[in-house]
């Protein structure tokens, strides 16, 4: 983020409100806003995640995706809330065509301190150790708020997305093979107490 940097003309100042909806944060300092609470709301667009972007297709022009995102404490538990709201267009591995995916829905992890506190979370809760996912940059300690929203879109995204009543007639002798492929995203399942 770099608002302060065009201060000097009076006509492009940036309000403190502009700047914090402008863009989704890519991380957030956890001493600042751990305890206060921090919350952020906007839009963001699918190849701001690249990641993301590498899977979706060309052939279809993407469009915005809402976020809603709080990071705050509850009984002593940070946790990291976020609604997100639009669709993303993947290529149908059946026809070859664009096929959108729904992103729409609301996730909740909670951040720990260590495995003690996992204890006391219900079996479904998500969850993870902050000392594994925390930045540290000098004294001080960011959350990476955007990789993590990227993470559980990554992880909710179909491996092999299709129409539901995709219409592709299916012109080739014998059965087509079905290529069980292991998630390129396995990685981050692990790095998960718990997938819901
Ligand atoms: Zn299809």
């Amino acid at each position: 983020m770099s608002t302060q940097n065009i201060q000097s003309s009076p006509s492009r100042t940036v309000d403190a409100k502009a700047a914090t909806t402008s863009q989704l944060p890519a991380r957030v300092s956890l001493d600042k806003w751990a305890d206060a609470g921090f919350t952020w709301s906007g839009q963001v667009l699918p190849s701001d995640f690249t990641r993301l972007e590498s899977l979706l297709t060309p052939e279809h022009e993407q469009s915005v995706i809402g976020v809603e995102t709080t990071l705050s404490k509850t009984s002593n538990v940070l946790g990291l809330d976020f609604a997100l709201d639009g669709e993303v267009w993947f290529t149908c591995q059946r026809c070859l065509q664009p096929v959108a995916v729904d992103l729409s829905g609301a996730h909740h992890i909670d951040l720990l301190e260590d495995e003690v506190q996992a204890k006391m979370l219900d079996d479904d809760d998500e969850y993870l150790l902050l000392e594994e996912v925390a930045q540290n940059d000098g004294p001080e300690s960011f959350l990476p708020l955007a990789r993590l929203i990227e993470d559980e879109i990554l992880l909710k995204a179909p491996l092999s997305p299709k129409h539901d009543d995709c219409e592709m007639i299916i012109d080739q002798v014998g059965e087509i093979e079905e290529v069980e492929e292991e998630s390129p995203f396995a990685a981050l399942a692990a790095l998960k107490g718990k997938l819901s």
